[in-house]
């Protein structure tokens, strides 16, 4: 059977661990050739490792931008020029906006902003020569709304949703769609590590209307549909998968709505 990416050359970003190894082996699963790309080494070699032939792993911070370069490059001549670039690479940082360091604001904007601005300066090049291109923005439901105590995250986030839209402007005509996803509250370390394990039975998640987090699968459908000829005519699109998070809490319908 025919895969959905028969054919393509994926470079997805941040892809040692989380929703990036995820979004590497449906993306292999769906035929394409991946490329890990991550600070990772050893956790994005062993992915990379486990998913076969058709994935290679290579080390890239997404701030430096000689270092998307050469890795550009790299894939050119290893396979041929990148057709999907999938810019999940992100940090969280906690901290009040009062209580904030400048260079711990601008480290999250230099890796989940600037970091996908040179993604797709360096990749859209060789997507417009080939005539065809995807773009897949890996914001959060922190572009949504507000996010308290993570306030440089949400900010990058936002700028990161708008740049979408621009990115989808300039370069929709020349054949490359850039669209995003919003992922909710995802089962992956970046939770883990800056809020404890949450279980599925915390006030966070039984307000919603799907009461779990998302396995990081569900985050990496989205993207594959993006990625995919089946979303030809989405550019500049956006993709909620939030379980509902984002709807409102139930609390606040009237009483004898159901749930309340
Ligand atoms: P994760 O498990 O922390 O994975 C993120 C990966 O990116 C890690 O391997 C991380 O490595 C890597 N990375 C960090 N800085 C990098 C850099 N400068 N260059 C290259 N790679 C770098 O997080 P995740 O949950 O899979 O997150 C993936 C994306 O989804 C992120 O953009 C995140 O903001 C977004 N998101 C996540 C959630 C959620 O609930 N998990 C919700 C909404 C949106 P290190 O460990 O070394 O930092």
């Amino acid at each position: 059977m025919a895969g959905r990416l028969d054919g393509k050359v994926a470079l997805i970003t941040g892809g040692a661990r989380g929703q990036g190894a995820e979004t590497a082996r449906v993306f292999a699963a769906e035929g394409a050739r991946v490329v890990i790309a991550d600070i990772l080494d050893a956790e994005g070699k062993a992915i990379a490792a486990d998913i076969g032939a058709s994935a290679i792993y290579r080390t890239l911070d997404v701030s430096d931008e000689a270092a998307w370069s050469a890795v550009v490059a790299d894939i050119a001549d290893h396979w041929e020029p990148v057709d999907i670039l999938i810019n999940n690479a992100g940090i969280l940082h906690a901290g009040t906006l009062l209580d904030l360091a400048r260079e711990d604001f601008e480290r999250v904007l230099n890796i989940n902003l600037i970091g996908a601005w040179l993604g797709l300066k360096t990749t859209a090049p060789g997507m417009i020569e080939k005539g065809k291109g995807a773009i897949v923005n890996i914001c959060s439901i922190g572009a949504l709304c507000g996010m308290n105590g993570t306030g440089a995250y949400g900010a990058s986030k936002w700028a990161l949703r708008g740049l979408t839209k621009t990115a989808a402007m300039e370069l929709g005509f020349q054949g490359v769609r850039v669209n995003a996803v919003f992922p909710g509250a995802v089962n992956t370390e970046m939770n883990d590590a800056n809020r404890k394990p949450m279980p599925d039975d915390t006030p966070q998640i039984i307000t919603r209307p799907i009461q779990r987090f998302a396995d990081p699968e569900e985050i990496a459908r989205a993207s594959l549909f993006l990625a995919s000829d089946e979303a030809s005519y989405l550019c500049g699109a956006e993709i909620v998968v939030d379980g509902g998070l984002t709807l409102g809490s139930y609390k606040d319908f009237l009483p004898g709505s159901p749930n309340v």
